[in-house]
């Protein structure tokens, strides 16, 4: 029947050479979709727990989604999953571009590599025709370079490339695959595990544009309605159509979410147009949108742009994230975080971690409690020039970018002196830009992600602050909803924004969107709930092996924790009204996702899980 998939994966052996295609597991639309829910089982049942990340036991699985390449628009993202070198847990990460799509039209829903190459390499795909190419001679280039190496190498000047850089070769704990120069699955280090199987990246070109789908005309139909619905979006001048994320400063630090100065506040006030959507305004500036996107948030800079330094490179206009965490929680300015962000992409560094990592050393500094053998090195907030040098030493582990390059987690065990109670990270992933202590339960989304600290995970619906209501069933329930939403987004691959599509993409579509590619009845909601709990239980055998259960790691920054924001709307705010406040929230998400009060899955949702899995 078809379903949206191709039913069959390439499994690479960069040890032995090996290249096998593979037919899908039967039914994996019906309990797993594609995406994330298929790497997620892939992972769960080829790992041993325990494993190095960085070792040849680790996998790295590319997958793709029912929609893509279909009628349906605004599905150009894809996900990578494998186990993070970061927090050395589950990982999943996405970008948009044009990668995905051109994966499947290779007629490949998802890619293991396995094991790691004697020396540097890449891989291309062209259809059938897979083969592992020695790249020896272009090992340190930049994202770029290479990118445009292996088209030239491959003679297919139209591949679509994934690569790493710098960071990525020298294994920096959170480096990130780039990708249409400035695409980046940038979460939790997977451009380190790529480095560490001698991978420099993969070129793909893929000419089978016939997907099959259960239903055409009905999701025909469907992709006319959600046409119809951005069209509104448009109308109506919503942020996202308008300049993409950097609208979100502005809105996020009128909220108090805010990251100022390593979260010591949540918002920079009257300053915030200096980072915000009018700063852009001084430049040129392109849509740059994803593979048949009709939302097309993303932008460039236009032709005259001055840090362009290399042949046809591309400055990308900073989105949100890069703007809170190197901006305002580095108290730099705008032009430095646009010159950072060139930097980041060039290199292949996840502009979240670098940032916050950044700014939790500049505190150090300017508390003392940097080491001896580093001080020389210390920067403070607000040095411009000191910013942009410590990246560069990041990406090449050079004097005190070796330690920063191990992530906020490890720095601050190094350091110790109290500094970790304002080290920003969740399980070893930091935060994003996104305070839960202006956000009634937004720390629950934090505390309980497979990954880490995401914002991607799901967000609770009430616009109240913490400090005024304590968190309820109903709350959860709604983050639970969404954490599905994304869930389901996230495996059926469709991209986050089609929130700003008028109305909303919400549960209902993408049950009929699920129902008309796969031809699958199956509730979407049960679905989500396997993804969400095969996450957990890779997670769980992780911790049992420290003898720990999930709960315990199910927690936030002290300082977010403990410590209240001390202006704005949310002044006197933490992210919970008290710690058995936050508790009861656990309690009552632990019980909506079957998992016991100690956070583990309980035996009847393990047993399902492992049925699944055929563990
Ligand atoms: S909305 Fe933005 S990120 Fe999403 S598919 Fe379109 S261009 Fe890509």
């Amino acid at each position: 029947m078809a379903n949206g998939l191709h039913n069959r994966l390439v499994r690479i052996n960069l040890s032995t050479n090996q290249i096998k295609k593979e037919k899908l597991p039967e039914n994996i639309v019906e309990t797993f979709m594609g995406g994330k829910g298929l790497g997620a089982f892939l992972l769960t049942q080829e790992l041993d727990p325990g494993i190095d990340p960085l070792g040849s036991e680790n996998k790295i699985i590319v997958s793709t989604g029912p929609l893509q390449g279909t009628v349906v628009p605004i599905c150009g993202r894809y996900c990578i999953v494998t186990k993070s070198p970061l927090t050395g847990l589950f990982l999943d990460s996405h970008a948009g571009g044009f990668v995905g799509p051109e994966l499947k039209f290779a007629g490949y829903d998802a890619l293991i590599i396995e094991g790691i190459a004697k020396s540097p390499c890449f891989i291309s795909i062209r259809d059938d025709d897979i083969q592992i190419n020695d790249a020896q001679d272009l090992k340190g280039l930049t994202t770029l370079e290479k990118e445009m190496a292996f088209r030239k190498r491959i003679h297919e000047p139209k591949a679509r490339i994934m690569s790493i850089g710098p960071a990525g070769e020298n294994k920096v704990k959170f480096a990130c695959i780039t990708s249409d120069s400035f695409r980046n699955t940038g979460r939790g280090g997977i451009g380190a595990v790529f480095g560490s199987k001698n991978l420099l990246g993969i070129a793909i070109k893929g000419n089978k544009k016939d997907i099959p789908v259960f239903d055409l005309e009905k999701l025909k139909n469907k992709a006319m309605d959600l046409r119809k619905r951005a069209s509104k979006g448009k109308e109506v001048d919503h942020w996202i159509y308008r300049v993409g994320t950097p609208a979100l400063f502005n809105i996020s630090s009128e909220r108090d979410q805010l990251p100022v100065r390593n979260f010591q506040y949540g918002t920079l006030a009257e300053e915030a147009s200096s980072l915000g959507e009018e700063a852009i305004q001084n430049y040129s500036t392109k849509k740059r949108p994803c593979y048949k996107c009709v939302i097309q948030c993303a932008h460039v800079f236009g032709d005259n742009f001055s840090f362009k330094d290399e042949e046809n490179h591309i400055a990308a206009v900073p989105e949100y994230e890069t703007l809170g965490l190197i901006g305002s929680s580095c108290a730099v300015k705008y032009e430095t975080v646009v010159e950072a962000n060139y930097l980041l992409n060039k290199y292949g560094l996840d502009s979240i971690s670098t940032g916050s990592t950044i700014a939790f050393f500049m505190e150090c500094s300017e508390k003392g409690l940097v080491p001896p053998e580093f001080q020389e090195e210390q920067i403070v907030f607000g040095d411009d020039q000191g910013l942009l040098e410590l990246i560069t030493k990041i990406a090449y582990k050079q004097g005190v970018g070796k330690i920063l390059a191990e992530g906020t987690k490890r720095v601050s065990e190094l350091f110790g002196q109290g500094s970790e109670k304002f080290a920003i990270h969740v399980k070893g992933l930091e935060m994003a830009a996104w305070d839960p202590r202006g956000r009634l339960a937004l720390g629950l989304s934090y505390a309980t992600a497979a990954a880490g600290a995401s914002h991607l995970r799901g967000w609770p619906t009430s616009m109240k602050l913490p400090k005024d209501e304590l968190v309820s069933p109903e709350i959860v329930e709604t983050l639970v909803s969404e954490q599905d939403l994304k869930l389901i987004k996230d495996s059926l691959i469709i991209c986050h924004f089609t929130h700003s599509i008028i109305p909303a993409l919400n549960l209902q579509d993408v049950q009929t969107l699920y129902t008309e590619a796969t031809g699958g009845l199956k509730d979407i909601r049960e679905i989500a709930q396997s993804i969400w709990s095969i996450t957990r239980y890779f997670n769980m055998r992780e911790f049992k092996l420290q003898q720990n259960t999930a709960g315990v790691h199910d927690t936030l920054p002290y300082r977010i924790l403990y410590e209240a924001l001390p202006t704005g709307i949310a002044e006197e705010s933490k992210a919970f009204q008290s710690i058995e406040d936050f508790q009861q929230g656990l309690k009552f998400l632990y019980e909506m996702r079957k998992c016991n009060h100690d956070g583990d899955l309980n035996d009847q949702e393990v047993a399902r899980i492992e049925n699944l899995v055929g563990i």
